[in-house]
């Protein structure tokens, strides 16, 4: 009897610890290296793209905010992945500097760790830019502008345009962050409808000139 007890025991801190670790993964938390290690659980192809603010001013504590900064940031947080045999904390694939650099961060085939939600870090593509464009934000307007800068917002664009081509995404998997999960990132001062427009235009631009070069073969 005692030992039918004592495996129902164990057997009950294996089903719970089991569910919290689900529960866990499902949550967009990484899994500990050693699983990881184990089972290389490789990500689709991307099929979107998924939008994000650092919530941060243009510098912290007089350096600049930039993908070794954010990188320093995610690595206190743990969202740290083993991909091609090397480490990455940083969780976005961009990020999008105020003077419209574009920096590098996980490479574009190592799931992310940007939205919370497996889903969307197996499948989207994490941009940040950098910045607070909320107006609940700590930092917006305070230290830099409530808005991208126009040179974020060209570079924005035409990282978009180039990833859609690459991958086949369709304008409407443009998302934001506060579009898939309960967050108000990248803020409500950032202009989602304009650069689906821009994008769009863009978009429309590119195809226009491939058929002129066609046409005038
Ligand atoms: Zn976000």
């Amino acid at each position: 009897m005692r030992v039918v007890r004592d495996i129902s025991i164990v057997a009950l801190f294996v089903l719970i610890a089991c569910m919290v670790a689900w529960y866990l993964f499902r949550s967009g938390y990484p899994l500990p290296p050693v699983i990881r290690r184990v089972i290389p659980v490789r990500p689709p192809t991307p099929e979107g793209i998924l939008l994000h603010h650092s919530a941060t001013p243009f510098r912290l504590k007089g350096r600049m905010v930039d993908a070794k900064k954010l990188d320093e940031m995610h690595r206190q947080r743990g969202f740290d992945i083993v991909c091609e045999g090397k480490t990455y904390h940083i969780g976005y694939h961009y990020v999008i500097l105020p003077d419209g650099r574009v920096q590098a961060g996980r490479p574009e085939n190592c799931p992310g760790a940007h939205s919370g939600i497996t889903y969307y870090n197996q499948r989207y593509l994490g941009v940040c830019v950098v910045g607070d464009f909320d107006s609940h934000g700590r930092w917006n307007g305070r230290r830099s502008p409530k808005q991208p800068t126009e040179a974020q917002i060209r570079s924005l664009v035409k990282l978009c345009v180039r990833l859609m081509r690459k991958y086949n995404i369709p304008l409407q998997n443009v998302r934001r962050h506060r579009d898939v999960n309960q967050t108000y990132c990248p803020g409500d001062q950032f202009p989602y409808r304009r650069l689906q427009s821009l994008i769009a235009q863009e978009l429309e631009q590119r195809t226009q000139n491939a058929s002129n070069t066609l046409e005038s073969r």
